[in-house]
């Protein structure tokens, strides 16, 4: 694999050709109905990578047909058993073990994300749908007693399920939808981000590889008001499982109890924050909180992005913070070493230097960074604000991007307050010796995940969500599979 690869991709910049730029429907690589293409692009360097067919309403409404027909009763995919979708589900992961390196490649092309991270999240998605392998014929209803009656719960798949999902982690937010609507036995039409749909279609050849039959797996790319639109409205979709921000999230959630009450589940935006007490290590607490935030170039869902500091050890972390940030290796995310890529387009740039430029008006200090870097590709520093107040627009709003804001804490309860002072309730981290502390806080935090002196500890069986706006519902873990299950009540009168 690695020579073929050589041989197809030049590593410099990642000009690895993608095999597939159609609609997957059916089973078949097609065009779209109107015809129409849009441009994806390297993020490192601005150029187009590929153009891949444009679906909207047209095009879902013909994987809605494939789709429904691959989950009516009688179908090949309903008729098989449980373990058979664990076979079909682990062949998958096998040939995505085959493919790693270039599925790495076409990731860090079009996201920008370094190669080794690119790898990372390939063998991540592999591990969350090998998890989800091993549920197929683990999700059991329940026998109740009642009187003269015999009375059984069975949990049933929703049916044609609908996912829609962003670029921060094209992979990997694949692997996190199709898990569990697989184990299940729903089918799929998925949308990937306009940005990065270069992974979803070759998972789609994989899938067709790997023997699932036509219509289970279907993956139209395009835009979000016209085919995501058609996704969420649609009145033979059972479910739409959405991840990005708060403002779409709204949109979806409208248009599903418009159009059929389809089920709905969100994974929204985060503000989180990570708090250092003075009794921690400050090297290991200003690493963690270091990587907490610019990981995958602040643009996680859980970047935490609020770092609370308390006064005793305030100033000498902020100078270790900033000078962390400083050595931060930003460049080509092929090379070797490279830490950060770009941002994902020029609309990410403009907002995140825009977030820069606020803090600075609003009288945060700027410790490190606050500049784009060069003029090709959407480049960022790695930057640290101190002095950051609850108030600023830094501090309130979700950027995005690798912005380090860090505050100063005195006392554990007044920082609780200050921590669920936002809308958002993803996660929360806290950085401390003291058992107690550690626990109060995390007792009383308003977020989905918590993580106690580590931070971004996901695994597939460890359920992930947000509390307030943050998002509807759990993914990974077994609560990941209650989103694609019915629970029909059977009840027999013993005559
Ligand atoms: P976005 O909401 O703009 O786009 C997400 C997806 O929705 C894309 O596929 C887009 O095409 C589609 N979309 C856009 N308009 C739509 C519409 N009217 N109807 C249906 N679909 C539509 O978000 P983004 O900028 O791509 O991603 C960044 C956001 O995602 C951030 O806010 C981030 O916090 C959030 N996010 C959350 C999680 C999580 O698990 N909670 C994970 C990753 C990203």
């Amino acid at each position: 694999v690695g020579r073929w690869l050589l041989m197809r991709c030049d590593h410099s910049f990642g000009n690895c050709k993608p095999d597939y730029s159609q609609l997957f429907i059916n089973n078949e690589f097609v065009d779209s109905v109107s015809g129409k293409t849009f441009a994806t692009f390297n993020p490192a360097t601005g150029k187009e990578i590929i153009k891949v067919s444009e679906g909207d309403k047209a095009d879902v409404d013909l994987a809605v047909i494939a789709a429904k027909k691959a989950f009516h009763r009688n179908s090949e995919w309903r008729q098989l058993s449980p373990l058979q979708r664990t076979a079909l589900m682990n062949k998958l992961c096998g040939l995505m073990t085959r493919d790693k390196d270039l599925l790495a490649s076409l990731e860090t092309q079009d996201n920008g994300k370094p190669y080794a991270e690119a790898l990372f999240d390939v063998t991540y998605s592999m591990l969350t749908l090998q998890y989800y392998a091993g549920w197929t014929d683990k999700f059991f209803g329940d026998t109740i007693p009642a009187g003269g009656f015999t009375s059984m719960t069975r949990k049933e798949p929703v049916g044609v399920v609908g996912q829609i999902i962003p670029w921060n982690y094209p992979l990997l937010m694949l692997a996190w939808k199709w898990g569990p609507a697989l184990a299940t036995g729903c089918t799929i039409i998925m949308k990937p981000a306009e940005q990065t749909p270069l992974t979803a279609l070759h998972m789609a050849a994989l899938a067709k590889e790997a023997g699932f039959p036509a219509g289970v797996i279907n993956v139209i790319n395009g835009f979000g008001p016209t085919a995501g639109a058609a996704i969420s409205e649609h009145p033979d979709i059972a479910k739409v499982a959405f991840t990005g921000s708060v403002d779409i999230g709204r949109i979806v959630m409208e248009a599903a109890a418009k159009s059929n009450l389809k089920r709905v589940s969100l994974e929204l935006g985060g503000k989180s924050p990570v708090v250092a007490f003075d009794d921690a290590d400050i090297d290991f607490a200003v690493d963690t909180t270091h990587e907490a935030l610019f990981s995958n170039h602040g643009q996680s869902c859980c970047a935490g992005s609020r770092t609370y500091v308390h006064e005793k050890i305030y100033d000498q972390f902020v100078a270790k913070a900033a000078a962390k940030a400083k050595e931060r290796k930003v460049g080509n995310p092929f090379e070797a070493n490279v830490q950060q890529g770009p941002q994902i387009d020029q609309e990410m740039l403009t907002k995140v230097l825009g977030y820069i430029e606020s803090g600075q008006k609003e009288g945060a200090k700027l410790q490190a960074g606050g500049k784009r870097i060069g003029n090709v590709g959407f480049f960022v520093e790695p930057t640290v604000f101190s002095d950051v107040k609850d108030d600023m627009r830094i501090a309130q709003e979700e950027i995005f991007g690798p912005v380090q804001s860090i505050f100063k804490f005195s006392s554990l309860e007044e920082m609780i307050d200050r921590a669920n002072n936002v809308q958002y309730g993803l996660a929360a981290g806290v950085i401390t010796n003291d058992i107690n502390k550690a626990l109060k806080f995390a007792n009383s935090v308003d977020a989905g995940s918590v993580w106690i002196n580590c931070y971004d500890a996901v695994l597939p069986s460890t359920p992930f969500g947000g509390y307030k706006h943050s998002g509807i519902g759990r993914e990974l873990g077994k609560d990941g599979l209650d989103n694609y299950l019915e629970t029909k009540t059977i009840t027999m009168k013993l005559l």
